[in-house]
């Protein structure tokens, strides 16, 4: 197949006919929040069985058309990603990981039966678009420009079968701290909902995980939690992880215990950054099961000191207090404990140029 790769990946750029201006960019800037501004640039790149991925596009951000009978209206044929460009400390920009993004795609691609983009072309677009738009990345704590690639079913047809047609589009968002006052400890809800079945599309990110979270979601901050947790579906025991974040436990021997990727749970890139730079520092980390009660004991007797999520998103923030139908326990003082503090330093510093990348995470 043809592939854009072998084509050289030929962008057509388009020009704006009219950008943001320069006030109104920096009123957003000056205040970015997470995921409701968007920078003036998109890429697209179309893909038809006939012609493999075609007609690269960087131009202005625009409403796409789409067929009412597109196929990802109705069967939810889509997956997306998430990643951030971070100014550096020498003024320059970078990416973090995002072949690692570009790898993660490829196999939420192959779970929806949705073709795979040629790495080389994924982090090609999220290149042309930062380029394009490097005037949007807010500076400052914490602040950055979040990227989200997503490839969409176009192909007009009703009938369950993999659609023959598809849109690979990047956007960006300013960003800024995702939560405004550094990062408190959350609270969360231990969910009764399952959010992936083994053999299902737990690993992948597709949307429709998303639309299904959306209630247990909401069941816990109507009990006034942050965020919910989700446990295996099988026995109802095992933590699998947030609705959009992993998670760490931190034990008094300071070992540590993330969830293994048992096919449920996404496979997050913080997760496995945290995963190598705390094995660097010399401590044991391991990937295994750990169940809810056994959580609860721990926590009670001390021997858990610290629980902390992580992801893109919010990058390491603490769990303080955990509830559930059989009732509630904090965890350690309920703020950031000292490990939880000093992983997220080392793995922020990297993210902003301000500690050697070591392991060639930085782009
Ligand atoms: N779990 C889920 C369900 C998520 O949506 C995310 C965010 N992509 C994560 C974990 C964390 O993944 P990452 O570290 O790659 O952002």
């Amino acid at each position: 197949m043809a592939s854009l790769a072998d084509a050289g990946m030929k962008f057509t750029t388009l020009p704006h006919p009219a950008p943001t201006s320069d006030e109104a960019r920096a009123a957003v800037l000056a205040d970015p929040g997470f995921g409701t501004n968007f920078s003036d640039h998109m890429v697209t790149i179309e893909w038809t069985e006939e012609r493999g991925w075609h007609d690269a596009v960087i131009g202005p951000r625009q409403p796409i058309a789409l067929d009412p009978a597109a196929a990802v209206l109705h069967y939810a044929q889509e997956i997306f990603e998430g990643l951030k460009a971070y100014v550096q400390t020498d003024g320059s920009v970078a990416l973090f990981r995002p072949e690692a993004n570009a790898a993660r795609f490829n196999r939420s691609a192959e779970r929806l039966a949705m073709p795979e983009l040629p790495e080389s072309a994924f982090v090609e677009a999220i290149e042309q678009l930062v380029r394009a738009d490097r005037q949007w990345i807010p500076s400052g704590e914490g602040a950055s420009l979040y990227i989200r690639p997503f490839m969409i079913a176009t192909e007009a047809f009703l009938g369950v079968r993999p659609a023959r047609q598809y849109k690979f589009i990047v956007i960006a968002s300013p960003a800024g701290n995702y939560f405004k006052s550094g990062a408190p400890a959350v609270s969360i809800w231990v969910s009764d909902y399952t959010r992936a079945a083994p053999g299902g599309t737990g690993a992948a990110k597709c949307g429709g995980n998303y639309a299904a979270s959306l209630v247990p979601q909401g069941e816990a901050i109507a009990r006034g939690h942050d965020q919910v947790v989700f446990l295996d579906a099988a026995e109802h025991r095992w933590i699998e992880e947030l609705g959009g974040m992993n998670l760490y436990f931190v034990f008094d021997d300071g070992t540590l215990l993330t969830p293994e990727l048992t096919g449920t749970i996404l496979p997050g890139i913080t997760r496995d950054s945290l995963l190598t730079l705390a094995r660097e520092e010399g401590l044991t980390v391991k990937e295994g099961r750990y169940g809810i009660d056994q959580w609860r004991a721990d926590a009670e007797s001390g021997r858990l000191v610290e629980t902390f999520a992580c992801g893109t998103a919010a990058v390491v923030t603490p769990v303080g207090k955990v509830s559930g139908r059989d009732g509630e326990f904090s965890i350690g003082s309920g703020g950031p404990g000292q490990l939880t503090q000093r992983l997220k330093d080392r793995l922020v510093a990297i993210q902003r140029g301000e500690a050697q990348d070591r392991h060639g995470w930085i782009r």
